[in-house]
């Protein structure tokens, strides 16, 4: 029986039965024989008799009345604690909150005065814990982490869409921007660089007015003196789909409409362009404009951008002319016919066409050509096969999602041939990096694609480096200090990840192997899967030989990925009547972009050897997810040498609205991110940790006796009276800290002391 008293703060648990539902906190109004009346979190009243109350009333502790800094510090280490300390916090506009030193933000949806020039002046040159938790203060101690230690650190960000990644890393850029400077002109374009990739590279979605339809990581070079130098970008699987279709109430790219807002008038006419509801391409979301974006300053900063990150006029034209290009392509006209008892289709001459046609600098009959017809070369000869309607408008949104994604690629070599310096030998080994990583929050829509099963899957990927750290890392290593420690449980999603990408016939490798093989469709790709799979607890078949879907049970849940399309997206190739096009161009910026696929069609055009039936005569371009494995494996080792920091960002709300906090939502972020788990481990664990010799090395000018580090043979020797070191640990480490070393003497780990 609970002994409640008017104003008493407790949990009220309305077993409501719901997944993502926890208690919820709340304050006893009245109480008496009969019934207690308590008002929730949230401003809503109850009332529970006193027979249910030892079941839906728990005290809530006193940690949780006030909320805590760092939640290891939480009584109610439990999700219900967790969501109340972030929700008290966030009503007062606290949004940073760590968990040991891991940070999580929840997304605030409005300007909060808390990132000037006095915080970053404030949070400089601090130890984590000494202020309020704060961005600031995990890109300061990643600066400071990297000259002290001279070790390449990395920063990971995750996140849902829309729970402000790339705020973050945008802030904290600016932070190491600010405390590393001379504000030099590198420094300048580096923070440039981000204007020109999110104009091309973010859009409006119904999740975030600025989404990132693209992965990131940023590696900031800095010199021995702490300055930085340079840095490199390396991006990820852009979402070329969006060029040629928008859900409803999205918009395609931002430059699109800035260059419709933005550009001079003269220059416009050359383009042959007007506004945006002109243009197919710019429409099917019934959205041209978005709340709170100013398309037309933009242009503005971001042809500045451009300027400072060294693109020429004449390339800055050049681009401008590709997305005009595109622009005229989204409307052309089809007509279907039929020609020979086939389905065909005719281009239907239009201005569109021609200005496209002059702008991509090729014939305007090669265009209508290539667009209604395939060219086949088999055993030496061609064959000239009509495309229905729905086949031509194919082909022409693949070329125009070729060109999109490769301008895309460009411009990133681009950014980088100004912003990277390749280390010289004399700097290469004092040169240390700090990386930055952006990328897609997992993704589960209505329907998913193979585009979501890479974000998905680069999600396991960086979900297991987390768990490493966090969870396997962290145990191995008492496990070798002897020190003796209960195992923590957590959920480790290697098993996923094995059956996804990593042992042999994984689900992206039979993917890969069926788009190479010319015979494959989705529906033998699924059946291979299946036969593979069927019997793997994280592998849903398709309930029957009809369904083309088939489910993954993911970390963070259950995504069903349906099949269509999936070998034509992973193959990722053009039709050789498009390479050709643009290689008959006269647009030298457009055959430059194209000059690895024209390159490899003229190599396999002239290819000695007759091709095996059926199949293109040209070599294959690698496919899209084994460019995506290997890139994403390259970033998996980069990370591993470097010290993580994590930030886990959260999304409040689904309206994009401040001051607005749905519980579930939030629990749900939590529980996949293995938050609970994380306190547990981060609370019985050691957070600081020093060698013998780091710590003498750090501390000696404290300890009386000790001799400068070039006059001591024996390390050990001064370690003879332990408690004197143990004493300057604990001065070290806060009035609260305590410290243990480890009985195989490797480690002096400080365990801090959590009870308030
Ligand atoms: P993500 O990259 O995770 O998809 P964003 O970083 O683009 O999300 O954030 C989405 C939006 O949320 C931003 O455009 C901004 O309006 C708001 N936002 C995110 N973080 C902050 C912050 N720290 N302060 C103010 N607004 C923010
Ligand atoms: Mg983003």
């Amino acid at each position: 029986m609970v002994i409640l008293q008017q104003g008493d703060y407790v949990w009220l648990d309305l077993q409501t039965g719901r997944q993502f539902d926890v208690p919820v906190g709340a304050v006893v109004k009245l109480c008496d024989s009969r019934q207690i009346q308590v008002l929730d979190d949230e401003g809503q009243e109850h009332w529970v008799s006193p027979q249910n109350a030892s079941s839906n009333l728990k005290p809530m502790h006193p940690t949780s009345l006030q909320g805590v800094q760092d939640m290891i510090r939480l009584g109610d280490l439990n999700e219900a604690g967790i969501l109340r300390n972030l929700l008290i916090r966030y009503i007062d506009r606290v949004i940073y909150t760590y968990t040991g030193s891991i940070l999580v933000a929840v997304n605030p949806y409005q300007v909060l005065p808390i990132y000037t020039a006095e915080q970053i002046r404030l949070y400089t040159n601090r130890k984590i814990g000494e202020l309020p938790p704060h961005i600031f203060a995990i890109a300061d101690n990643c600066y400071f982490n990297m000259q002290r230690s001279n070790k390449d650190q990395c920063c990971i960000i995750s996140g849902e869409s829309g729970a402000g990644k790339t705020e973050s890393t945008k802030l904290i850029l600016q932070f190491l921007a600010a405390i590393s400077g001379q504000h030099s002109w590198i420094e300048q374009q580096v923070l440039e660089a981000t204007p020109i990739l999110e104009a091309f590279g973010n859009a409006k979605t119904i999740r975030n007015d600025n989404s990132s339809r693209f992965g990131k990581y940023i590696d900031i070079h800095f010199n021995k003196r702490g300055a930085i130098e340079g840095a490199k970008i390396e991006q990820y699987l852009l979402e070329k789909s969006r060029v040629c279709r928008q859900a409803s109430d999205e918009r395609n790219y931002h430059i699109f409409y800035c260059m419709l807002k933005g550009m001079p008038a003269e220059q416009k006419a050359k383009l042959g362009l007007g506004q945006a509801s002109d243009f197919c391409y710019l429409t099917m979301g019934q959205c041209t404009e978005c709340d709170g974006r100013n398309d037309l300053s933009d242009y503005s900063s971001i042809q500045s951008a451009m300027k400072v990150l060294m693109f020429s006029d004449t390339e800055n034209w050049e681009i401008s002319k590709l997305l005009a290009a595109i622009l005229h392509m989204g409307n052309l006209c089809f007509q279907a016919r039929t020609y020979e008892n086939l389905d065909a289709c005719v281009v239907v001459r239009s201005p569109d066409l021609s200005t496209a046609a002059s702008l991509l600098e090729v014939e305007p009959k090669d265009v209508m050509l290539c667009l209604s017809t395939r060219t086949l070369i088999t055993r030496g000869e061609s064959v000239c096969t009509p495309l229905s309607m729905a086949q031509g408008l194919d082909v022409r949104d693949a070329f125009v999602k070729g060109i999109y994604g490769r301008l895309f690629v460009w411009i990133v070599d681009k950014i980088n041939a100004a912003i990277y310096r390749p280390p010289s030998c004399h700097s290469g080994a004092l040169r240390r990096s700090i990386g930055l990583l952006d990328i897609f929050g997992f993704e589960d829509f209505t329907v998913n694609s193979f585009e979501q099963l890479c974000i998905n899957f680069a999600n396991e990927s960086l979900q297991q480096f987390f768990v490493r750290h966090v969870f396997k890392l962290e145990q191995e290593e008492y496990n070798l200090e002897d020190i003796s420690w209960k195992h923590i449980e957590f959920s480790d999603n290697q098993e996923a990840l094995d059956m996804i990408a990593i042992k042999p016939l994984n689900i992206i490798s039979l993917i890969d192997e069926e788009s190479k093989f010319p015979k494959g469709t989705d529906a033998t790709m699924l059946y291979k899967l299946n036969s593979q799979h069927k019997q793997n607890s994280f592998y849903i078949p398709p309930k029957n030989s009809y369904e083309t879907q088939f489910g993954i049970q993911h970390f963070a849940g259950v995504v069903s990925y349906e099949t269509k399309g999936f070998l034509e997206k992973n193959r990722d190739s053009l039709h050789t009547d498009i390479i050709q096009l643009v290689h008959s161009s006269k647009n030298k910026f457009i055959k430059q972009i194209f000059q690895a696929d024209v390159a490899m069609f003229l190599c396999g055009y002239h290819q000695p050897s007759p091709a095996p039936k059926g199949a293109e005569t040209r070599k294959r371009s690698p496919t899209l997810s084994s460019q995506f494995k290997r890139s994403l494996d390259l970033l998996m080792r980069t990370l591993s040498v470097c010290q993580p920091f994590f930030v886990r960002c959260i999304k409040p709300n689904e309206h994009k609205r401040p001051m607005l906090f749905n519980r579930e939502l939030c629990v749900r972020q939590l529980r996949y991110s293995g938050m609970m788990e994380t306190i547990r481990i981060r609370r019985a664990g050691y957070p600081i940790r020093y060698s013998f010799a780091e710590f003498v090395e750090r501390y000696r000018v404290l300890m009386p006796g000790v001799k400068p580090a070039h006059m001591q043979e024996d390390l050990w020797g001064d370690f003879a009276d332990r408690s004197s070191w143990t004493d300057l640990a604990n001065t070290e480490t806060g009035k609260s800290g305590r410290l243990r070393s480890s009985p195989s003497l490797r480690r002096l780990l400080v365990l801090q002391d959590h009870h308030d």
